[in-house]
């Protein structure tokens, strides 16, 4: 096997009651897993078996005849990163060197928290919503189905999850409150402190 599933970086129940252990039971063991399992399978044999999963991604980007390639390469990179993004205990307002950024960037952290949780919650069926650095400035924005930033040479500080599987079990058809929990209870600032250095 080419490409790892990573573990998760807490216990399944850790992020209770704001995201189910039965929810991380599905979304890591299940979909997370099947993404690396199926990558595995498309590239076996091929040149991109020797290549990281970021090579992978890079190299599929922009060739629409590898797109199940990149799907499932971009969605194990995306799961991973989403996991890092969270922690128990984690979320409200920013600590550290983003605290400021996001102030300049933004105006304050409540309207950061409002243009958020609106990105996240305009994003037409499945997808994901991210703070990302663009030519040295932050900037939130969507990306549908399993498409991610950095193959478009963009740095990605953190990431929600907003396809249905993400929530469904907890929030049923309630994005928006998964949004607001995830904002206030689960954000990980010190990973997100870390991809600044
Ligand atoms: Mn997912």
């Amino acid at each position: 096997m080419a490409i790892f599933l990573p573990e998760l970086p807490y216990a399944k129940d850790a992020l209770s009651p704001h995201i189910s252990a039965k929810t991380l039971d599905f979304h890591y063991g299940k979909h997370h897993s099947a993404y690396v399992e199926k990558l595995n399978g498309l590239i076996e044999g091929t040149e991109l078996a020797r290549e990281t999963l970021e090579n992978i991604i890079r190299k599929t980007a922009k060739d629409a005849s590898k797109s199940a390639i990149f799907n499932n390469a971009a969605q194990a990179w995306n799961h991973a990163f989403y996991w890092q993004s969270m922690k128990p205990i984690g979320g409200g307002s920013p600590v550290g060197a983003i605290e400021g950024k996001i102030k300049a960037a933004f105006g304050s952290f409540e309207k950061f928290t409002q243009e958020f949780k609106n990105t996240g919650l305009t994003q037409f069926g499945s997808g994901w919503a991210w703070l990302v650095i663009k030519e040295g400035k932050l900037e939130i924005l969507k990306t549908a189905n399993a498409d991610t930033p950095f193959a478009h040479g963009l740095t990605p500080l953190f990431t929600v999850d907003v396809w249905e599987h993400a929530y469904y079990l907890d929030y049923q058809n309630r994005r928006g409150d998964y949004l607001d929990v995830f904002i206030k209870h689960l954000i990980n600032w010190d990973f997100v402190n870390s991809r600044l250095d």
